[in-house]
C-alpha cells in the first residue's frame, strides 16, 4: 500500500532532511548556485487527483535535465521514433551527463542515449518550428498541457545565466554540427536548450507530470490521452537505464522507479500504474542527484514497496 497521508510524508522528509548537510548545491551555472541546500520537498500525485506533501513545497526550482524527458516525448510525437532514433542511441554511458568522451570514439558519432547532454542537445534540435519562440513556445504548451496549468513559464536568470557559462555545452554542439548531427546555428540551439533547462515549477506540478507518465500519457482525471502509451514507454524506459546520470543501476538496484534527475536537486518519479512523485533538493550528491531525493526515495520504496523488479 503506498504512502496515504502527508502525515507520513513529513517524517519521512524529517528523517532524509538530514542529508542534505552533505551534499553540495551545483554552482557551475551560477544561479543555480544561490539555491538553498537544506531546502526538501516532495509531492505524490494520485490518479483520483489526491496529492499529498510536505517540506517547503512552494519553492520553484527549474528543471535542467529533467526537461529532456519531456523533450524526447515531444520530438517523439512530432517526428516519430525511426526518426529521433536515427539521430541519437538507446544504449546508456556510464559517464557523468555532459562528457564528450563516448561521442568521439562512436562511429558515427551519434550520442548514446537522450538523457545526456549531447543526445538532449540533438533531442531538442528536433522540436519543430521555423524560431526559439515558435519552438520554446510548443514544448511550453505541452508541459503546461501535462500539468494542467497554462502559468507555467520559465526563469529568466537561469536561462541567461547557463547561456553565458554553457561553454562545454557549446563544445558538444560544434562537435555534433562537424559531424552533421545538427544542422542549425549553435547559439540558437543552445538558446533555445537553456530556455527549456529553465522551466520553473514546483515538486506538486513535477509530481502531476510524473503521474501522466505513470499513466501511460492519459491524463485519468479526465480521461484525455495527453501522449501515445508508446512514446511514455519510451520515456520511463530511459529513465530507468539513465534517467540518474551514471548512478541509473545503482538506483534501480535500490529504489527501482523510473525516474529523472536534473541539476537544479529535483527529482520526478513515475511509478507505474500507481502515482507520480516530485521532488525538490538542490543539494546534490557527487553524481549530481539531489542527496537528500535519493535518500527519501530509499525510504518510500523500502516502506511501501514500490521497486518495480
Ligand atoms: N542545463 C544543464 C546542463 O546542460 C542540465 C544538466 C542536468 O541537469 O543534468 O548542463
Amino acid at each position: 500500500m503506498p504512502c496515504q497521508s502527508s502525515d507520513e510524508l513529513k517524517l519521512l522528509v524529517k528523517e532524509a532532511k538530514v542529508c542534505t548537510n552533505y551534499g553540495k548545491v551545483a554552482d557551475y551555472i551560477p544561479e543555480l548556485g544561490k539555491a538553498n541546500p537544506n531546502d526538501l520537498s516532495i509531492a505524490i500525485n494520485y490518479p483520483d487527483g489526491r496529492c499529498i506533501s510536505a517540506g517547503d513545497i512552494d519553492k520553484k526550482f527549474t528543471l535542467q535535465s529533467i526537461s529532456k524527458v519531456i523533450s524526447l516525448a515531444l520530438v517523439l510525437m512530432e517526428r516519430g521514433s525511426p526518426y529521433v532514433f536515427e539521430r541519437v542511441g538507446m544504449e546508456p554511458t556510464g559517464d557523468p551527463f555532459n562528457s564528450i568522451a563516448k561521442l568521439e570514439t562512436m562511429a558515427p558519432a551519434k550520442p548514446l542515449n537522450p538523457m545526456i547532454n549531447a543526445g538532449a542537445l540533438v533531442v531538442t534540435h528536433m522540436i519543430k518550428g521555423d524560431t526559439v519562440e515558435e519552438r520554446f513556445h510548443r514544448l511550453l504548451t505541452f508541459i503546461r498541457e501535462l500539468i494542467g496549468d497554462d502559468t507555467i513559464g520559465y526563469c529568466e536568470r537561469v536561462a541567461r545565466s547557463e547561456f553565458e557559462t554553457a561553454n562545454l555545452n557549446r563544445a558538444l554542439c560544434y562537435f555534433l554540427k562537424q559531424h552533421k548531427i545538427i544542422q542549425e546555428d549553435v547559439e540558437t540551439l543552445l538558446d533555445l536548450y537553456t530556455k527549456q533547462c529553465a522551466v520553473e515549477m514546483n515538486c506538486l506540478d513535477l509530481a502531476r507530470i510524473g503521474m501522466i507518465f505513470a499513466m501511460d500519457g492519459v491524463d485519468p482525471l479526465t480521461g484525455k490521452r495527453i501522449m501515445p502509451d508508446d512514446v511514455a514507454r519510451i520515456c520511463k524506459t530511459f529513465m530507468v537505464t539513465c534517467g540518474m546520470y551514471n548512478a541509473s543501476g545503482e538506483f534501480a538496484i535500490k529504489i527501482g522507479i523510473p525516474a529523472k534527475s536534473g541539476v537544479s536537486g529535483g527529482i520526478m518519479g513515475a511509478v507505474p500504474g500507481k502515482f507520480g512523485i516530485g521532488i525538490f533538493g538542490p543539494a546534490l550528491d557527487e553524481k549530481g542527484n539531489s542527496i537528500a531525493g535519493i535518500r527519501l526515495l530509499e525510504l518510500l520504496s523500502k516502506n511501501y514497496r514500490l521497486s518495480m523488479f
